[in-house]
């Protein structure tokens, strides 16, 4: 079983066209981003219908997810909005020009815990946004060990902050008592690292003890989910022929710690 859990939505796809997709590529389920909107409240409540809509056709193999921006008025009102009556899955969010440890997310955290649904970051090299790089930096995420029932993802390992973001793993991991398996952090492998350095911080967060806390995800649009094919197929002959993980932890890492971070039955 196959599940991407970072794919990109352009606003414009039909759950017709992306299931068949996925049928073809062999992807059973997928963490389907709305499109940033982040200009407006009304664009980005108009990008967070677009998904609820689109999940609502198949709701067991599309989890919706609102990319929110909590910069904009009533920020924490559209989290509850898109998971309370929306019935979105969890919600995206890129630091842009905000730090993950400013005050105005303090309601959004608040609200996420309450609703008891992951967010899903974006961390590392940002190649878009200006120069918001060094907002995503995976020390910066630290802030949420003040919100300990907030279960969260940093992406792309945070390349190319991929030793950071292990230790800042290891940070969450310490707050449990060690206990990596009640750790609230996850580490979403989408790519961002390239292939020069993508075994090495495989084998890095294996080697660390993140087995079990590791998503795989694809950055892959609707319409190009080949990409997302071609990189199922390059994660298994790394971890599975170069780092030796065995078939159960595979499994793991395609399906059951995403099925984990979404508290549903794997
Ligand atoms: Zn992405």
């Amino acid at each position: 079983m196959i599940w991407d859990c970072h794919v990109h939505a352009a606003g414009t796809e039909s759950a017709k066209d992306l299931l068949a997709e996925m049928d073809e590529r062999g992807i059973d389920r997928m963490c389907l981003f709305g499109p940033y909107r982040g200009d407006s409240v009304e664009a980005q409540r108009e990008s967070t219908d677009f998904i609820a809509a689109l999940q609502a056709e198949a709701p067991d193999r599309l989890f919706g997810l609102a990319w929110l921006e909590p910069a904009l008025p009533g920020a924490a009102d559209e989290v509850e909005r898109a998971i309370a009556d929306k019935g979105l899955r969890g919600i995206k969010m890129i630091p842009n020009h905000w730090y993950p440890t400013d005050d105005l997310l303090v309601p959004v955290y608040e609200r996420v815990q309450q609703l008891g649904v992951p967010i899903q970051f974006h961390s590392g090299i940002l190649y878009g946004m200006q120069d918001s790089s060094r907002f995503c930096q995976p020390v910066y995420f630290e802030a949420l060990v003040h919100f300990p029932k907030v279960r969260f993802s940093l992406a792309h390992i945070s390349w190319p902050w991929c030793d950071e973001c292990i230790a800042v793993f290891g940070r969450f991991r310490a707050n449990v008592r060690g206990r990596d398996d009640e750790a609230q952090m996850w580490i979403d492998t989408t790519r961002g690292t390239p292939p020069e350095w993508r075994l090495d911080a495989l084998r890095k967060a294996v080697a660390f003890g993140c087995t079990n806390r590791m998503l795989f995800g694809s950055d892959a649009h609707p319409g190009n989910l080949a990409y997302a094919a071609e990189h199922i197929r390059l994660d298994i002959e790394l971890l599975r022929d170069e780092i030796g993980l065995d078939e159960a932890a595979l499994e793991r890492y395609f399906w059951g710690n995403c099925a984990e971070f979404y508290g549903v039955p794997d």
